[in-house]
């Protein structure tokens, strides 16, 4: 089975729910949330922490299942896959940055990089994803040569190299400075546009919304609100 349908693939979703059980206590962290993203969008997850956008976040990246309800990824039907066809999903798929970038410190930000597009099917060459960030200059540093912003866009340059549809990012700026911060953004944003990649992306940062097409609002574990943008703002207009 081809996982992921044709390049115009989105997500919909209907009814997900997700409850966690740890000894007595149930923690309700989706409530019945349905939502539809169009390939190529742009999605903001915004909400208090605890409203449940990582839960969100990583059902839809194929880390994690609903307790309830179903979500479709084109014509696939990800709520019915098993284990190793989930796996394939992913791989082929989903690109996955978070806030500390994780990356291995021993390597260089070729050899990070490499660490994806060697076992990719249709990757980019490793310079051409350094390139795209702005760090074709950098290659060869080690992490620790590299700021936390640049060391940012070589895990946005890793999580791009395998040419996925879609790209999640938990926090990608969290732990940055606005300026850096900023320099983030637009490697996401050129990915986004020159490679028509998906991004869905969550912050506690609002000013980070006039970069998405829509923003979600996140409460209690429901979309409370939906807000759509008819224009994009590039990163550099964000106030932070
Ligand atoms: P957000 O990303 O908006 O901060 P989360 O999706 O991380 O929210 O969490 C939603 C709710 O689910 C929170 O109450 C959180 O404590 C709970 N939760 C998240 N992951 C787990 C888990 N593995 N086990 C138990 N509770 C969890």
């Amino acid at each position: 089975m081809e996982q992921g349908g044709g390049r115009e693939s989105g997500f919909v979703g209907r009814g997900l729910s997700k409850v966690y059980i740890t000894g007595e206590t149930q923690v309700h962290a989706l409530r019945g949330v349905d939502l539809e993203i169009r390939p190529g969008e742009v999605v903001v997850l915004l909400g208090p922490s605890g409203s449940g956008k990582s839960t969100l976040l990583n059902i839809v990246g194929g880390l994690d299942r609903p307790t309830g309800g179903d979500l479709w990824f084109g014509e696939t039907e990800l709520t019915a896959l098993d284990e190793a066809a989930m796996t394939r999903f992913r791989r082929r798929n989903i690109g996955f940055i978070f806030q500390f970038y994780n990356l291995v410190p021993s390597l260089t930000a070729r050899e990070n990089v490499a660490l994806v597009t060697d076992i990719a099917s249709d990757p980019m060459d490793v310079r051409e994803a350094l390139d795209l960030v702005g760090l074709g200059d950098r290659i060869d540093h080690f992490p620790a040569q590299l700021s936390g912003g640049e060391q940012q866009r070589v895990a946005v340059a890793r999580a791009i190299a395998k040419r996925p549809r879609v790209l999640l990012c938990d926090e990608p700026t969290g732990a940055l400075d606005s300026q850096t911060g900023t320099r983030v953004l637009e490697a996401l944003a050129k990915a986004n546009a020159e490679l028509g990649t998906t991004l869905i992306l969550i912050t506690h940062n609002a000013g980070i919304s006039v970069m998405a097409d829509r923003v979600f609002n996140f409460l209690d574990g429901q979309i409370a609100s939906i807000e759509s943008h008819p224009h994009r703002a590039p990163p550099s207009e964000i106030s932070w």
